[in-house]
């Protein structure tokens, strides 16, 4: 469910009409709905209700400060997946303790910084990144607390470029070999073993999966405990899907989620920790455009806009489908027709739809993207100089543009030209 509903013949995000944003800050641009990441937050949390558990939302989905502020205020940590994401964290008054750090190929650098500042875990994802931090955290005189992430090679189902949880995948250590890689850590100086990660994907639209890779969690719990390894918290990951486009099958729901973690690990007594990037922050944001042209080709039609791939590449990238709405209503009964809807880019990539059916639409008209809001703004480049488009957040009735546009200037500026030119 979102905020993102028709009110009166228009769309609104929350109680602003998208039009009105719309005339304020130009298009395109990104919306994000308070009501909606908050939402979305508490069910996860209450999800979990059951034991010690902590909601770290994946900033990588959408990371704007007022974003990260909004969930931090409900009581969220942050999984980070780069030096950068963690001083974003941090800049936006988020604790240390409440700051996990993922991601396959941490540096030295990265793992001073997060220590220095204070890290609530480092989740390890290789031998030789373990051997890192255990030197880093020794030379610093620190203990790092540390997971390892495991690959319980199981089929996700989900596109591939998302699918993680494979043992032909690049993420974590096979399962398999948990037992030598925990004896490892233990006889390592400057580690301390507090649990164990698990992330098999994203975009998972069934729960079967997850059932799967949480059962092979549990027994590696009891086998290392055995071991005599301190496991007391699980991290498993993010990944739950949301429902793109509206005719399809709809995901499980986190309460569903928490319950299969209650049934599937819950009899451990191990904090919970899960990392929901998506889920939070997809169905709370819109891409708005702008119609630049119609345009009638030989034997189709074209709905030409001026976003484009640079701004959201899922289309591209993943054959990603968003359902995208006129910001005017469509009348009842209206009659829809096929269109191609593209954007200004010379790639034939940069194709958001192809025959997709809409209402009547002119030039001027503006159209929203739904669930654009994770993995949208964040994947944006400024690809044919098209400077990144701004973020505006709305509370009510009230919005606030969270990043402004950049100029042409300031764009051009970031270049330096050397002396000799
Ligand atoms: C990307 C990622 C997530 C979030 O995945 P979503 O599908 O957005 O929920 C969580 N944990 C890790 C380690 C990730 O890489």
């Amino acid at each position: 469910m979102d905020h993102f509903i028709y009110q009166d013949g228009q769309l609104f995000a929350e109680d602003v009409p998208v039009a009105e944003i719309a005339a304020a800050v130009g298009t395109p641009f990104y919306v994000y709905s308070t009501a909606t990441l908050v939402r979305h937050f508490r069910l996860f949390d209450e999800a979990l209700a059951w034991g010690p558990h902590l909601v770290c939302y994946a900033m990588k989905a959408a990371s704007n400060q007022a974003i990260l502020k909004t969930l931090a205020a409900e009581g969220a940590g942050m999984d980070v997946v780069s030096g950068g994401e963690y001083a974003r964290a941090k800049a936006a008054g988020v604790p240390g303790d409440r700051i996990v750090f993922s991601g396959v190929g941490k540096t030295r650098d990265e793992i001073r910084m997060v220590l220095e500042g204070g890290i609530r875990q480092l989740n390890v994802e290789s031998e030789p990144e373990m051997r890192a931090i255990s030197e880093v955290a020794s030379s610093m005189g620190l203990t790092a607390p540390i997971t390892v992430r495991v690959n319980p090679d199981v089929d996700a189902k989900t596109h591939a470029k998302i699918a993680t949880g494979k043992s032909e995948n690049k993420f974590g250590i096979p399962i398999a070999r948990a037992g030598e890689v925990y004896a490892e850590a233990a006889a390592l100086p400057g580690l301390k073993v507090i649990g164990i990660d698990v992330h098999i994907g994203s975009q998972l639209t069934q729960l079967e999966p997850f059932e799967q890779a949480y059962k092979k969690v549990a027994d590696l719990t009891e086998a290392l405990r055995a071991d005599g390894h301190d496991i007391s918290r699980l991290d498993l990951g993010g990944g739950l899907g949301i429902p793109y486009a509206r005719s399809n099958e709809a995901p499980p729901l986190p309460m569903d989620y928490g319950a299969l973690v209650q049934r599937t690990v819950g009899h451990l007594g191990c904090e919970i920790e899960i990392e929901p990037g998506r889920l939070i922050v997809g169905n709370a944001g819109l891409l708005v455009s702008d119609i630049i042209y119609v345009k009638n080709g030989e034997g189709r039609d074209f709905l030409i806009l001026d976003a484009a791939m640079n701004d959201l590449i899922r289309p591209a990238m993943y054959e990603a489908h968003h359902e995208i709405v006129p910001v005017k209503e469509a009348t009842a009964g209206a009659e829809l027709t096929p269109y191609d809807i593209v954007g200004p880019v010379c790639e034939s990539g940069d194709t958001f739809a192809k025959g997709r059916l809409m209402p009547p639409l002119q030039t001027g008209d503006l159209v929203a993207f739904r669930s654009a809001g994770a993995y949208g703004a964040v994947m944006a480049s400024e690809y044919n100089t098209r400077p990144l488009i701004p973020e505006v957040l709305v509370h009510g009735d009230q919005f606030a543009v969270i990043r402004a546009r950049p100029t042409f200037d300031e764009i051009i500026n970031r270049d330096t030209i050397p002396e000799w030119l």
